[in-house]
C-alpha cells in the first residue's frame, strides 16, 4: 500500500495539531460531530430529489462508541459517505477553514489561538489521537474505503468492506502523559458532557450505548440500551407559546451559572439577509466580577445548532455587556474566525439589531414595570453611565433616556424626561447637586436655598455622574447646572446687580481674606443665595469640587483644579462681624476668621482639612475671648 504525503499547508496544520498545546483539545469531538451532521444533511437533501435513495428520517443518527480495551473512540454517521476520490481530496487536503489560517503570515501563537477557538475540522482529531482511521462508503457506491494516517508521515487509502452507507471515524487515542489524560475521552460521562456543551442542538440524535443494571429476584441483570445525549431542539427554536417562563429560567440559571432567575427574557426571530433566532436574558443582579477587568462580555454564537463561539463579544456594545444569551444563525459559517469576525457583515447586522432590541426592551420595562427597572438600574445603571462617558457622548442618544437620578422634589428616582416635563417652557436649566449620599446632599447650603425657591434638583451620588452630565452637555436643550456653581444664578437681575455693588465695595477686604487662604481658593465674595448658612464653596467653569475629588483620587491625576470661590452669606451675622473687623483694621482677627470660615465650608462639602490642629487652635482662641 502506497503512503501518500499531505499537501504542504496541510502538513503544517497537522504538525500544529499533533504538537498542540491547547487546553481545549476536547473541541475535536464538536468538529467530528459537526462533520457527521453535515454528511447526514447532505444525504437527506439528496434524498429529497433522488428517489433511489431510500432513507427514513428517524433512522438518521450519529453514534459514539468508546472502547476502553482498544483505547479507541469511534464516531459513526449514516450520512452521505465518501468515495475513494473524496477521501483523497477531502482528508488529504487542508480544510477550507484551515487554509484561511495560512493566507496571511500569522504567528504560531495567533494561529494556535484561532484553532483553539474554532477548531479546523477533521485535523483536530490529531490533537488527541496518534492514529486516525476513516472508513467510508458513499451513498451511490458499493465499494468501501479505509483512509488511515498517523499524522506526520502521510496517509494511505485501501479498499475495505463496510456494510453500511456513511462514515466511521476511529480515533486511536494518544498515550496519557503528565499534562493530558486522554483516557477521559473514553468515559461515558465525559462524552455526554462534551455533547451537551458543544453539540446539544445538533438536529440528529447523538447516541451511545449505556449499560443498565436491573434487579430481578435479587439477581442483578445487565442490559445495554441506547441513550441519546443531545436534546436536539434548542429552546429558542421551539414555538414561543410552547415554552413556559420557568423553562427559560431553568435554562438561564443552568447555562449561565446564575442562582437567581433573570429579570427579563428577550426572545426574537429575524428573517432577512441574515436570519437568526435569539434568546437573551437581562440578569437580575450584577455578577460578582461585573465591574472588573475579569468580566468578559459576549453572547453564545450558534450556527445551525452547533456552538461556534462561547462568548462572541462583537455582538454586544460595551454598555449592554450585562446581557447574556444566545444567537443562532444559519447564515454564519461554522468556521468564522476571530480575525474576520469584526469585519463580518452578518455579525455587524445582528449586533445592530440586538442593540435596538435591548434598548426597546429596557424602555418598555421602564415604562411598564418601574420596580423591575429600578432593580435593573441598581445593578447596571453604572454601566449605562460609563457607556455615555466613555463614548464621549456618542452613545448619548441611545442611553440618555435610560438614566435615573434621585429627585429632591419627588423624593424618588426619575428620568431626565420626567424632570424636563415638570419644567415651564421658559426654564432652561436642569439643576443638580453632588455628594456622597442623599442625606448629605440635602444638607448642602446651596441645595437648601434652591429648594426654598421651589426648584427641583437631581442628586448625583455616583462619582461618575457629574462627568456624564458634562459629556452630555444638555438634554432636550436644557443645560445641566450644578447648584454649587457660579452659573446657578437663582436670583433676579436686580438682586444680582445689588450684590455686585456690595462685592465691589468690599473688594479690598476680600483681597485680605484671600491672602490669608492662599491658593486654596480663587476668590472670596458675598452671596445672597444661602438662606441660613454662613458660608459655602462654589466653582466657576467646568470642574466642580466633586469632580476634583474624583480626579484627585485617580492614580494619574493631572493636577486639574476646580476654580473655587468661597461665598459668605451677606445676610448672616457673620458678614457684619467680618465687615466690622475690616473697618476696625483688625486684620489679624480677620485672617483667623477667614481660615475658620474656609474650614467650615470644606467640612460642609465633605472634604477633609489640611490643617486640623491649626483650625482647632484658632477656634479655641476665639471661643476663649
Ligand atoms: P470542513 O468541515 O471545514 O470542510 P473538515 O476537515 O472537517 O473541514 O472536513 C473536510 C471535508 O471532508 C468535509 O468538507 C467533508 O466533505 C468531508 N468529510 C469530513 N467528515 C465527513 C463525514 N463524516 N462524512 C462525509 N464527509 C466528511
Amino acid at each position: 500500500m502506497k503512503k501518500k504525503q499531505f499537501k504542504a499547508e496541510s502538513k503544517k496544520l497537522l504538525d500544529m495539531m499533533i504538537n498542540s498545546i491547547y487546553t481545549n483539545k476536547e473541541i475535536f469531538l464538536r468538529e467530528l460531530i459537526s462533520n457527521a451532521s453535515d454528511a447526514i444533511d447532505k444525504l437527506y437533501y439528496e434524498s429529497l430529489t433522488n428517489k433511489e435513495i431510500k432513507i427514513k428520517k428517524k433512522d438518521l443518527e450519529i453514534r459514539l462508541v468508546p472502547n476502553k480495551e482498544e483505547r479507541t473512540l469511534t464516531i459513526i454517521d449514516n450520512g452521505i459517505g465518501m468515495t475513494e476520490e473524496e477521501l483523497e481530496n477531502n482528508l488529504g487536503t487542508i480544510a477550507k477553514s484551515g487554509s484561511e489560517l495560512f493566507k496571511e503570515k500569522m504567528s504560531d501563537d495567533k494561529s494556535k489561538a484561532i484553532i483553539g477557538q474554532f477548531g479546523v475540522g477533521f485535523y483536530s482529531s490529531f490533537m488527541v489521537s496518534d492514529e486516525v482511521e476513516v472508513i467510508s462508503k458513499a451513498y451511490n457506491s458499493d465499494k468501501a474505503y479505509r483512509w488511515v494516517s498517523t499524522g506526520a508521515d502521510g496517509y494511505s487509502i485501501e479498499e475495505t468492506t463496510y456494510d453500511k452507507t456513511g462514515t466511521k471515524v476511529i480515533l486511536h487515542l494518544k498515550e496519557n502523559n503528565e499534562d493530558n489524560n486522554y483516557d477521559e475521552f473514553l468515559e461515558d460521562y465525559t462524552l455526554e458532557r462534551l455533547v451537551k456543551k458543544y453539540s446539544d442542538y445538533i438536529s440528529y440524535p447523538i447516541k451511545m450505548e449505556e449499560e443498565k443494571v436491573t434487579k430481578k429476584d435479587d439477581k442483578e441483570k445487565k442490559s445495554v440500551e441506547d441513550k441519546t445525549l443531545n436534546s436536539m431542539t434548542p429552546i429558542w427554536k421551539k414555538a414561543k407559546n410552547s415554552v413556559k417562563d420557568e423553562e427559560y429560567n431553568d435554562f438561564y440559571t443552568d447555562k449561565f451559572y446564575d442562582y437567581e432567575k433573570p429579570l427579563k427574557i428577550i426572545r426574537s426571530e429575524v428573517e432577512g439577509r441574515c436570519s437568526y433566532q435569539t434568546l437573551l436574558f437581562i440578569p437580575s443582579h450584577a455578577p460578582y466580577n461585573y465591574y472588573s477587568k475579569d468580566y468578559e462580555k459576549g453572547l453564545q454564537l450558534y450556527s445551525k445548532g452547533v456552538l461556534i463561539m462561547e462568548k462572541c463579544a462583537d455582538l454586544l456594545p460595551d454598555y449592554f455587556s450585562f446581557v447574556k444569551g444566545i444567537v443562532d444563525s444559519e447564515d454564519i459559517s461554522l468556521n468564522i474566525s476571530r480575525e474576520t469576525l469584526q469585519e463580518n457583515y452578518q455579525i455587524k447586522a445582528i449586533a445592530k439589531s440586538l442593540e435596538s432590541k435591548i434598548k426597546k426592551e429596557l424602555e418598555n420595562m421602564l415604562k411598564n414595570n418601574r420596580e423591575d427597572y429600578e432593580k435593573f438600574f441598581k445593578a447596571f445603571g453604572m454601566q449605562l453611565k460609563v457607556g455615555i462617558y466613555e463614548s464621549y457622548g456618542m452613545a448619548k442618544e441611545t442611553l440618555q433616556d435610560l438614566l435615573l437620578f434621585y429627585s429632591a422634589k419627588e423624593k424618588k428616582l426619575i428620568t431626565l424626561d420626567e424632570y424636563v416635563s415638570n419644567l415651564k417652557d421658559e426654564d432652561k436649566t436642569i439643576y443638580y447637586a453632588c455628594g456622597e449620599s442623599i442625606d448629605k446632599i440635602d444638607l448642602l447650603p446651596q441645595v437648601e436655598s434652591a429648594k426654598a425657591k421651589d426648584i427641583d434638583i437631581l442628586y448625583l451620588i455616583d462619582y461618575i455622574d457629574e462627568f456624564v452630565l458634562k459629556v452630555m452637555m444638555n438634554y432636550k436643550e436644557k443645560n445641566f447646572v450644578n447648584v454649587a456653581s457660579s452659573e446657578a444664578n437663582l436670583e433676579t437681575e436686580e438682586e444680582q446687580e445689588e450684590l455686585k455693588k456690595t462685592n465691589e465695595e468690599y473688594k479690598d477686604m476680600f483681597t485680605k481674606m484671600h491672602e490669608a487662604l492662599g491658593e486654596s481658593v480663587n476668590e472670596v465674595e458675598f452671596t445672597h443665595r444661602l438662606n441660613n448658612h454662613p458660608v459655602c464653596l462654589t466653582t466657576k467653569g467646568d470642574v466642580s469640587i466633586e469632580m476634583q475629588k474624583v480626579m484627585d483620587a485617580m492614580p494619574n491625576n493631572m493636577g486639574v483644579k476646580a476654580n473655587t470661590i468661597m461665598e459668605i452669606n451677606e445676610n448672616h451675622p457673620i458678614a457684619a462681624k467680618i465687615k466690622s473687623l475690616y473697618e476696625q483694621k483688625d486684620y489679624e482677627t480677620l485672617e483667623k476668621y477667614s481660615k475658620i470660615l474656609y474650614a467650615e465650608a470644606r467640612l460642609i462639602e465633605g472634604m477633609s482639612l489640611d490643617n486640623p490642629t491649626e483650625i482647632s487652635n484658632l477656634v479655641c482662641d476665639i471661643l476663649a475671648k
